[in-house]
Protein backbone atom coordinates (compact mmCIF):
# COMPACT_ATOMS: atom_id res chain seq x y z
CA UNK A 1 0.00 0.00 0.00
CA UNK A 2 0.90 3.81 -0.70
CA UNK A 3 -0.27 6.91 0.19
CA UNK A 4 -2.80 8.01 -2.48
CA UNK A 5 -3.10 11.97 -3.50
CA UNK A 6 -4.37 13.85 -1.20
CA UNK A 7 -3.60 11.88 2.10
CA UNK A 8 -1.41 13.07 4.60
CA UNK A 9 1.73 10.68 5.43
CA UNK A 10 1.15 11.18 9.04
CA UNK A 11 3.80 9.01 11.43
CA UNK A 12 3.65 7.92 14.92
CA UNK A 13 5.84 6.49 17.74
CA UNK A 14 4.78 4.23 20.05
CA UNK A 15 1.90 2.28 18.28
CA UNK A 16 2.11 -0.83 20.92
CA UNK A 17 -0.55 0.25 23.26
CA UNK A 18 -2.39 2.94 24.60
CA UNK A 19 -2.98 6.79 23.04
CA UNK A 20 -0.47 5.52 20.22
CA UNK A 21 -2.70 2.61 19.17
CA UNK A 22 -5.19 5.26 19.34
CA UNK A 23 -4.25 7.44 17.47
CA UNK A 24 -3.26 5.13 14.90
CA UNK A 25 -6.49 3.60 14.25
CA UNK A 26 -8.26 6.98 14.27
CA UNK A 27 -6.81 8.34 11.81
CA UNK A 28 -6.74 5.24 9.79
CA UNK A 29 -10.04 5.22 9.87
CA UNK A 30 -10.90 8.52 9.04
CA UNK A 31 -13.63 8.77 6.65
CA UNK A 32 -12.65 10.39 4.65
CA UNK A 33 -9.69 8.70 3.86
CA UNK A 34 -7.38 12.06 4.67
CA UNK A 35 -4.43 10.24 6.36
CA UNK A 36 -2.20 7.77 5.14
CA UNK A 37 -0.61 5.62 9.06
CA UNK A 38 3.15 4.21 9.64
CA UNK A 39 1.99 3.32 12.85
CA UNK A 40 5.59 2.23 14.56
CA UNK A 41 6.73 0.51 17.24
CA UNK A 42 9.83 -0.80 18.79
CA UNK A 43 9.07 -4.50 19.21
CA UNK A 44 6.64 -5.82 15.91
CA UNK A 45 5.67 -8.92 18.08
CA UNK A 46 3.53 -6.81 19.90
CA UNK A 47 1.16 -5.74 16.72
CA UNK A 48 -1.46 -7.77 17.53
CA UNK A 49 -3.79 -5.26 19.78
CA UNK A 50 -2.65 -2.75 16.70
CA UNK A 51 -4.09 -5.01 13.94
CA UNK A 52 -6.73 -6.24 15.52
CA UNK A 53 -8.11 -2.88 16.52
CA UNK A 54 -7.26 -1.73 12.71
CA UNK A 55 -9.66 -4.16 11.09
CA UNK A 56 -9.10 -3.72 7.22
CA UNK A 57 -7.63 -0.81 7.29
CA UNK A 58 -4.59 -2.41 7.90
CA UNK A 59 -2.91 -2.35 4.33
CA UNK A 60 -4.77 0.31 3.25
CA UNK A 61 -4.94 3.36 4.97
CA UNK A 62 -2.95 1.87 7.68
CA UNK A 63 1.12 0.02 7.73
CA UNK A 64 3.42 -0.74 10.22
CA UNK A 65 7.12 0.07 10.90
CA UNK A 66 9.54 -0.91 13.57
CA UNK A 67 10.68 1.81 15.13
CA UNK A 68 12.99 2.39 18.47
CA UNK A 69 13.52 6.58 18.77
CA UNK A 70 16.65 5.75 21.71
CA UNK A 71 18.41 4.29 18.42
CA UNK A 72 19.57 6.50 15.89
CA UNK A 73 20.04 3.53 12.82
CA UNK A 74 16.25 2.99 13.50
CA UNK A 75 15.07 6.10 13.34
CA UNK A 76 16.74 6.74 9.87
CA UNK A 77 16.26 3.36 8.61
CA UNK A 78 12.37 4.13 9.35
CA UNK A 79 12.24 7.91 8.10
CA UNK A 80 14.12 6.69 4.61
CA UNK A 81 11.52 3.75 4.54
CA UNK A 82 9.21 6.57 3.55
CA UNK A 83 8.49 7.19 0.02
CA UNK A 84 10.14 10.24 -0.88
CA UNK A 85 10.88 10.62 3.12
CA UNK A 86 7.42 13.01 2.85
CA UNK A 87 6.34 12.70 6.37
CA UNK A 88 3.63 15.00 6.55
CA UNK A 89 2.76 15.00 9.96
CA UNK A 90 5.12 13.38 12.57
CA UNK A 91 3.72 12.50 15.93
CA UNK A 92 5.92 11.90 18.78
CA UNK A 93 3.87 9.61 21.12
CA UNK A 94 6.57 7.19 22.28
CA UNK A 95 6.90 7.58 26.14
CA UNK A 96 7.75 6.08 29.66
CA UNK A 97 6.99 7.03 33.06
CA UNK A 98 9.34 6.72 36.25
CA UNK A 99 7.97 6.79 39.70
CA UNK A 100 9.60 7.71 43.18
CA UNK A 101 11.91 9.83 45.58
CA UNK A 102 14.93 11.05 43.15
CA UNK A 103 16.69 9.52 45.67
CA UNK A 104 16.03 5.72 44.72
CA UNK A 105 16.38 6.18 41.61
CA UNK A 106 19.30 5.34 39.57
CA UNK A 107 21.00 7.77 37.54
CA UNK A 108 20.62 5.27 34.55
CA UNK A 109 16.61 5.14 35.25
CA UNK A 110 16.71 8.83 34.98
CA UNK A 111 18.86 8.88 32.07
CA UNK A 112 16.60 6.39 30.33
CA UNK A 113 13.48 8.56 30.61
CA UNK A 114 15.48 11.53 28.40
CA UNK A 115 16.87 9.11 26.11
CA UNK A 116 12.72 8.28 25.70
CA UNK A 117 10.45 11.43 26.08
CA UNK A 118 13.34 13.69 25.26
CA UNK A 119 16.02 12.45 23.01
CA UNK A 120 13.39 10.35 21.22
CA UNK A 121 10.81 13.29 20.09
CA UNK A 122 13.93 15.55 19.18
CA UNK A 123 15.89 12.50 17.31
CA UNK A 124 12.79 11.84 15.37
CA UNK A 125 12.19 15.71 14.64
CA UNK A 126 15.91 16.13 13.51
CA UNK A 127 15.38 13.43 10.97
CA UNK A 128 12.21 14.90 9.25
CA UNK A 129 12.71 18.67 9.52
CA UNK A 130 14.94 18.84 6.52
CA UNK A 131 12.90 17.67 4.27
CA UNK A 132 9.54 19.67 5.67
CA UNK A 133 11.60 22.41 5.23
CA UNK A 134 11.93 21.80 2.08
CA UNK A 135 8.67 20.45 1.24
CA UNK A 136 7.74 24.07 2.90
CA UNK A 137 4.66 22.17 4.73
CA UNK A 138 4.73 19.69 7.66
CA UNK A 139 3.27 19.47 11.45
CA UNK A 140 5.58 18.37 14.12
CA UNK A 141 2.93 17.06 17.31
CA UNK A 142 4.83 16.33 20.98
CA UNK A 143 2.66 14.01 23.10
CA UNK A 144 3.96 15.96 26.03
CA UNK A 145 1.17 16.10 29.70
CA UNK A 146 -0.09 18.58 32.15
CA UNK A 147 3.19 17.30 33.75
CA UNK A 148 5.08 19.22 31.35
CA UNK A 149 3.51 22.36 32.59
CA UNK A 150 3.32 21.21 36.35
CA UNK A 151 5.72 19.37 38.82
CA UNK A 152 4.59 16.64 40.90
CA UNK A 153 5.21 14.83 43.54
CA UNK A 154 7.60 11.90 43.14
CA UNK A 155 7.46 12.14 39.52
CA UNK A 156 10.45 14.71 39.72
CA UNK A 157 12.36 12.79 36.47
CA UNK A 158 9.20 12.21 34.20
CA UNK A 159 7.83 16.38 34.80
CA UNK A 160 11.40 17.24 33.69
CA UNK A 161 11.59 15.56 30.85
CA UNK A 162 8.21 16.92 29.41
CA UNK A 163 9.06 20.24 30.46
CA UNK A 164 12.32 19.78 28.81
CA UNK A 165 10.06 19.23 25.39
CA UNK A 166 8.24 21.91 26.12
CA UNK A 167 11.16 24.73 26.06
CA UNK A 168 12.47 22.44 22.86
CA UNK A 169 9.46 22.82 20.92
CA UNK A 170 8.26 26.49 21.95
CA UNK A 171 11.90 27.44 21.17
CA UNK A 172 11.70 25.80 17.57
CA UNK A 173 8.37 26.43 16.76
CA UNK A 174 9.29 30.19 16.14
CA UNK A 175 11.99 28.78 13.76
CA UNK A 176 10.02 26.45 11.75
CA UNK A 177 7.05 28.95 11.26
CA UNK A 178 9.36 30.57 8.25
CA UNK A 179 9.47 27.43 6.76
CA UNK A 180 5.40 26.71 7.39
CA UNK A 181 5.90 23.85 9.47
CA UNK A 182 3.81 23.97 12.36
CA UNK A 183 4.63 22.59 16.43
CA UNK A 184 1.56 21.34 18.56
CA UNK A 185 1.93 20.07 22.10
CA UNK A 186 -0.93 18.07 23.48
CA UNK A 187 -0.94 17.87 27.10
CA UNK A 188 -3.29 15.68 28.79
CA UNK A 189 -4.50 14.56 32.30
CA UNK A 190 -4.76 11.68 33.94
CA UNK A 191 -5.48 9.21 31.00
CA UNK A 192 -6.67 5.16 31.86
CA UNK A 193 -4.02 3.22 30.00
CA UNK A 194 -1.05 0.38 30.25
CA UNK A 195 1.19 3.31 31.34
CA UNK A 196 -0.93 4.26 34.44
CA UNK A 197 -1.36 0.34 35.03
CA UNK A 198 2.18 0.62 35.12
CA UNK A 199 2.45 2.87 37.14
CA UNK A 200 -0.05 1.55 40.08
CA UNK A 201 1.94 -1.43 40.11
CA UNK A 202 5.12 0.29 40.46
CA UNK A 203 3.30 2.76 43.20
CA UNK A 204 2.33 -0.46 45.35
CA UNK A 205 6.02 -1.96 45.59
CA UNK A 206 7.59 1.60 45.57
CA UNK A 207 9.54 2.25 48.85
CA UNK A 208 10.14 5.97 50.11
CA UNK A 209 13.52 6.42 51.37
CA UNK A 210 14.48 10.03 52.56
CA UNK A 211 10.87 11.06 52.03
CA UNK A 212 8.91 12.31 54.85
CA UNK A 213 5.62 11.03 56.05
CA UNK A 214 3.36 13.60 54.68
CA UNK A 215 4.53 13.87 51.57
CA UNK A 216 4.24 10.10 51.42
CA UNK A 217 0.38 10.11 53.01
CA UNK A 218 -0.12 12.81 50.27
CA UNK A 219 1.22 11.12 47.07
CA UNK A 220 -0.73 8.10 48.38
CA UNK A 221 -3.82 8.97 49.71
CA UNK A 222 -4.38 12.38 48.22
CA UNK A 223 -2.45 12.82 44.72
CA UNK A 224 -2.82 8.84 43.45
CA UNK A 225 -6.68 9.01 44.36
CA UNK A 226 -7.49 11.96 42.55
CA UNK A 227 -5.82 11.03 39.32
CA UNK A 228 -7.66 8.12 39.30
CA UNK A 229 -10.60 9.96 40.22
CA UNK A 230 -9.82 12.82 37.18
CA UNK A 231 -9.82 10.42 34.30
CA UNK A 232 -13.06 8.58 35.95
CA UNK A 233 -14.81 10.92 36.46
CA UNK A 234 -13.89 13.11 32.74
CA UNK A 235 -14.15 9.97 31.56
CA UNK A 236 -10.67 10.84 29.58
CA UNK A 237 -9.66 7.64 27.78
CA UNK A 238 -7.24 7.31 24.82
CA UNK A 239 -9.89 7.50 22.44
CA UNK A 240 -10.69 10.92 23.54
CA UNK A 241 -6.59 12.05 23.38
CA UNK A 242 -6.82 10.69 19.52
CA UNK A 243 -9.85 12.23 18.54
CA UNK A 244 -8.22 15.79 20.49
CA UNK A 245 -5.19 14.92 18.05
CA UNK A 246 -6.90 14.61 14.78
CA UNK A 247 -8.56 17.69 15.32
CA UNK A 248 -5.30 19.78 15.97
CA UNK A 249 -3.87 17.57 12.52
CA UNK A 250 -7.30 20.12 11.02
P1 LIG B 1 1.72 3.33 27.03
O1 LIG B 1 2.70 2.78 28.00
O2 LIG B 1 0.43 2.62 26.81
O3 LIG B 1 2.41 3.54 25.60
C1 LIG B 1 3.71 4.07 25.46
C2 LIG B 1 4.23 3.67 24.10
O4 LIG B 1 5.55 4.18 23.94
C3 LIG B 1 4.32 2.15 23.93
O5 LIG B 1 3.92 1.84 22.63
C4 LIG B 1 5.80 1.89 24.13
O6 LIG B 1 6.27 0.74 23.46
C5 LIG B 1 6.35 3.13 23.45
N1 LIG B 1 7.79 3.28 23.69
C6 LIG B 1 8.47 3.35 24.85
N2 LIG B 1 9.78 3.45 24.61
C7 LIG B 1 9.95 3.46 23.27
C8 LIG B 1 11.07 3.56 22.39
N3 LIG B 1 12.32 3.65 22.85
N4 LIG B 1 10.85 3.55 21.04
C9 LIG B 1 9.60 3.45 20.56
N5 LIG B 1 8.50 3.34 21.33
C10 LIG B 1 8.68 3.35 22.67
O7 LIG B 1 1.45 4.83 27.52
P2 LIG B 1 0.45 5.99 27.00
O8 LIG B 1 -0.23 5.60 25.76
O9 LIG B 1 -0.35 6.41 28.17
O10 LIG B 1 1.52 7.13 26.73
C11 LIG B 1 1.75 7.71 25.46
C12 LIG B 1 2.28 9.11 25.66
O11 LIG B 1 1.33 9.90 26.35
C13 LIG B 1 3.56 9.16 26.50
O12 LIG B 1 4.45 10.09 25.92
C14 LIG B 1 3.08 9.65 27.85
O13 LIG B 1 4.08 10.37 28.53
C15 LIG B 1 1.92 10.55 27.43
N6 LIG B 1 0.91 10.81 28.47
C16 LIG B 1 0.23 9.77 29.10
C17 LIG B 1 -0.72 10.04 30.07
C18 LIG B 1 -1.44 8.94 30.80
O14 LIG B 1 -2.06 9.21 31.84
N7 LIG B 1 -1.45 7.72 30.33
C19 LIG B 1 -1.04 11.42 30.46
C20 LIG B 1 -0.31 12.43 29.73
C21 LIG B 1 0.63 12.11 28.77
P3 LIG B 1 6.52 -0.69 24.20
O15 LIG B 1 5.18 -1.35 24.22
O16 LIG B 1 7.50 -1.37 23.34
O17 LIG B 1 7.03 -0.39 25.58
Amino acid sequence: AMASEGQKVVLITGCSSGIGLRIAVVLAKDEKKRYYVIATMRDLKKKDKLLEAAGDTYGKTLTLQPLDVCDDESVKQCVSSVKDRRVDVLINNAGIGLLGPVESISMEDMKKVFETNFFGAVRMIKEVMPDMKKRRAGHIIVMSSVMGLQGVVFNDVYTASKFAMEGFCESLAVQLLKFNVTVSMIEPGPVHTEFEVKMMEDVAKMEYPGADADTVRYFKDVYLPSATDIFQAMGQTAEDIARCTKKVME
